[in-house]
């Protein structure tokens, strides 16, 4: 295993399937580099651009050249400035095989990623940023159990798009916040009967939480931490930010606490937002806010125009890179005429996209509209179409 690490100008070699505590990370520095077989490819104003490269995956992205400590540096002085110091003294990125079931995973000072996140553009750069905010919002402060774990999730996602905000733009943030908004409206359909499961602050008691685990954390945590921020002011709302940061750092807390706080440090502040409907209530408070960017109406606006049969012309689709594609796939009817999807796919090639949030959007599209080239009605190994096989064995596992 091999990773990025601090004065990342080299390259350290760790034995596989050996996690090191924090305490072992700081004697890393004396390991031998080995050979530069892992490189992160960060660009100041890019973000993440790749690259890692054992055989299976330098087939698939093509070399760049890269700068580290650039970015690291950059999205750090950001977490920075928005939060206040960063305590954890060192920051380092750790690129797991496919097979590591989530995006990334934020154990403080060495950040766990998928390498499905690195894909030959500065589009998996938001899963960076959303790790190093943890380093504030989870890591320094932490929900007191599972009930309360959209205060980790829902801060961080805002910290998040504004770090993404700084580092790649305001539509690229904005393009963001529009996926979410998606992801969030979708939970809300499969949660239907299960309203228990729509509320930021939930009941858990008995409950596993991977089967309730979904987006709502996140993205209504989002809504209601943005929500404060527009009824106060982004100047008022940094500042809250630090407070509430320096006052319970290194502390777990429930919502309750949250809300206390919230309330004695911006007096009336309960007489402004239904702050009960929004932390236990169901659904989508009418109060929330679907943010629009140019890019992000035209995609909209584009993904509704498929059903009757227009796809993107090519100077739209040209320039556009996963997020574009995610977001416009995603607010796709479910299942189209194959004869589209096989249309769609010919001109753009979305099937052997090289970012695989990207290529699941458009298999499970082909899959749901029951496109023979990609699905096949008799699942025995032999008989499935020549093309899904050779994807299959492609794909590295999408988390
Ligand atoms: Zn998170």
């Amino acid at each position: 295993m091999k990773a990025l690490c601090d004065g990342c100008e080299q390259f350290m070699c760790f034995p596989p399937g050996h996690i090191y505590s924090s305490k072992q990370v700081d004697t890393l520095t004396d390991i031998k580099v080995v050979k530069l077989v892992l490189v992160m490819d960060f660009h100041l104003f890019s973000g993440l651009r790749r690259l890692y490269n054992p055989p299976w995956f330098s087939e698939l992205v093509p070399s760049t050249p890269y700068d580290p400590l650039a970015v690291r540096n950059t999205f750090e002085k950001q977490g920075e400035e928005l939060f206040g110091d960063y305590e954890w003294e060192r920051f380092d990125l750790l690129v797991l095989p496919p097979s590591f079931p989530y995006g990334g995973m934020e154990n403080p000072r060495m950040v766990f990623l998928t390498p499905t996140v690195i894909r030959g553009d500065a589009t998996g750069a938001q899963v960076v940023a959303h790790e190093l905010a943890h380093s504030w919002t989870g890591n320094l402060i932490t929900n007191i159990n599972n009930e309360h774990f959209w205060l980790n999730e829902g801060f961080t996602t805002y910290a998040e798009r504004r770090i993404v905000e700084v580092v790649q733009g305001a539509d690229r943030a904005t393009l963001n916040i529009g996926i979410g908004w998606r992801g969030l409206t979708d939970e809300m359909e499969r949660f239907k009967d299960n309203l228990e499961c729509t509320k930021l602050w939930n009941k858990q008691e008995g409950v596993d939480p991977d089967d309730v685990y979904s987006q709502v954390p996140y993205e209504k945590g989002f809504q209601f931490v943005l929500r404060i921020e527009r009824q106060i002011g982004r100047t008022a709302f940094d500042e809250f930010l630090k407070i509430y940061i320096a006052t319970f750092k290194f502390k777990s807390i429930d919502a309750n606490t949250f809300l206390e706080f919230l309330k004695a440090n911006i007096p009336g502040i309960e007489k402004e937002i239904n702050l009960q409907l929004w932390t236990e209530g169901v659904g989508i408070p009418e109060d929330a806010y679907e943010l629009a960017s140019t890019i992000y109406t035209k995609i909209i606006s584009l993904a509704k125009e498929f059903k009757e049969g227009r796809m993107p012309g090519e100077d739209d689709g040209a320039e556009w890179n996963g997020q574009e594609w995610e977001l416009y796939l995603e607010n796709l009817t479910k299942s189209c005429e194959p004869s589209q999807v096989m249309a769609l796919d010919k001109r753009y090639r979305l099937a052997e996209s090289k970012d695989y949030e990207v290529k699941v959007s458009f298999l499970q599209l082909a899959v749901a509209s029951k496109c023979r080239e990609y699905h096949g009605e008799d699942k025995t190994e032999d008989s499935r179409p020549e093309k899904l096989q050779k994807l299959a064995e492609k794909t590295p596992a999408i988390v």
